[in-house]
């Protein structure tokens, strides 16, 4: 029998999204999640998506991610989809930072949990828990190849020029200080599928992606290459986010320390969970925030202001970086379903070549789609992102073809 079963793991710290997919057609077998692990109310949610199987769902306390997965596999064996089947080829883990080391998705030994292990210093919230994962999925089937993708890889194509901060070359060095990015999986699935939106190849075509979800972030792709991105060490450069500040003059943080008697931490809790959108406005939903706008509130309007002048300056910065751009893609939640964040975006930027329609703008849709009218420079795609796909995509390309 051929194995053509991926399952995509996606551990979080308290948390273990799944996928199974069938990669002879792409199909997704099931999905799923575990939240809440090692509290008294975990919560399972399982949806089988072939074998007519129902929707489920249970609570209960759930101490790990050991007992999180085991959880999950006896669920699929429920749908017949079982982790012990022959015909799973492989785990796919979602692995955010990869350094400098990983380019590319690598098959995981000793030697790469080691690695991982030693970059817990600039990603340590991430790594780690996706270290718990992979040694949970290794326990449980150590027979299996086991692949990490890393969320970083699409980046480390950077130039240097872009992935520097002007900064002591030592110091930054020693601490390995730099502009790594993030969301790269995203980026790449989103940048090569507007190339195929266009008709052209990758290489053919220059792109700026906007992924906006909660986490936002913009990259610039010359030909198929990430050569620019907006987050930099941590997921905190760049857009303004749901809960994140990006891009601000460091000095902020120093006078917080000095004036407002605050600590790293506290600082660090700001930044990440108490600022951009929901910290100007209260809100970090940009439905909620839209509603709000349209009643007239001056608080949401500043929110939706700020968030997308920070959006057009990068948009404004990757075109100059491109020197010539072919698209722009929107994509996540934000980017695939607000029209009116779309519309902002661009508006003004004719010059730029920008333009959106305002009748294709409002169409919803599932499907990758061109939203600017066709006398436009520059086409404006809505391209929903596929992660997971992607994860199982580079998974299975890996453990299909024999590596020495
Ligand atoms: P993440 O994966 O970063 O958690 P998503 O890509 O799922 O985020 O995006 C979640 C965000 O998408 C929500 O916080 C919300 O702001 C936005 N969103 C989802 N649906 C809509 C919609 N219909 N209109 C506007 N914004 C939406």
């Amino acid at each position: 029998m051929t194995s053509t079963r991926v399952l995509v793991l996606n551990s979080g710290s308290s948390s273990l999204k799944y996928q199974l997919l069938d990669m002879s057609d792409g199909a997704r077998l099931a999905v799923g999640l575990v939240e809440r692990i090692g509290e008294e109310n975990s919560r399972l949610k399982h949806e089988p998506l072939t074998g007519g199987g129902e929707l489920r769902e249970e609570f209960g306390p759930i101490a790990d991610h050991d007992a999180a997965l085991k959880a999950v596999a006896a669920e699929l064996s429920k749908d017949k989809l079982g982790l012990d089947s022959p015909e799973l080829a492989a785990i796919g883990h979602r692995v955010v930072h990869g350094g400098q080391t990983f380019t590319q998705p690598t098959v995981i030994d000793d030697e790469v949990l080691a690695e991982i292990e030693r970059l817990i210093p600039v990603a340590p919230l991430h790594n780690p828990a996706n270290l718990t994962g992979i040694r949970t999925a290794q326990a449980l089937r150590p027979d299996l190849p086991q692949v990490a993708v890393f969320d970083t890889a699409f980046h480390t194509t950077m130039p240097e020029s872009a992935a520097r901060y002007a900064i002591d070359v030592k110091t930054a060095d020693e601490h390995r200080i730099r502009r790594y990015g993030f969301h790269g999986t995203s980026h790449a699935y989103v940048s090569r599928k507007t190339a195929e939106l266009l008709g052209k190849d990758p290489s053919e075509v220059n792109v700026i992606v906007l992924h906006l979800g909660n986490g936002a972030s913009a990259s610039a792709v010359r030909g198929g290459v990430c050569v620019d991105t907006s987050m930099g060490l941590t997921p905190l450069e760049g857009l303004v986010m749901g809960t994140r500040s990006g891009d601000l003059d460091p000095a902020v943080i120093f006078h917080l320390m000095r004036v407002g008697g605050m600590s790293a931490d506290e600082i660090d809790n700001l930044l990440n969970k108490k600022s951009g959108l929901i910290g100007l406005c209260g809100d970090n939903d940009m439905r909620e925030i839209r509603r709000r706008v349209d009643e007239g509130d001056q608080e949401a309007q500043l929110a939706f202001d700020v968030y997308i002048h920070r959006l057009k300056k990068y948009i404004g910065a990757y075109s100059a970086v491109l020197g010539r751009v072919d698209a722009i893609a929107f994509t996540a939640g934000v980017g695939e379903n607000a029209a009116p964040v779309r519309e902002a975006a661009v508006a003004g930027l004719e010059e730029l070549g920008l333009a959106v329609d305002g009748e294709l703008n409002s169409v919803r849709s599932d499907e990758p789609r061109l939203v600017s009218p066709e006398y436009a420079r520059v086409a404006v795609a809505v391209v929903p992102t596929d992660e997971e796909l992607e994860i199982a995509t580079q998974t299975y390309a890996l453990v299909r073809t024999p590596h020495a």
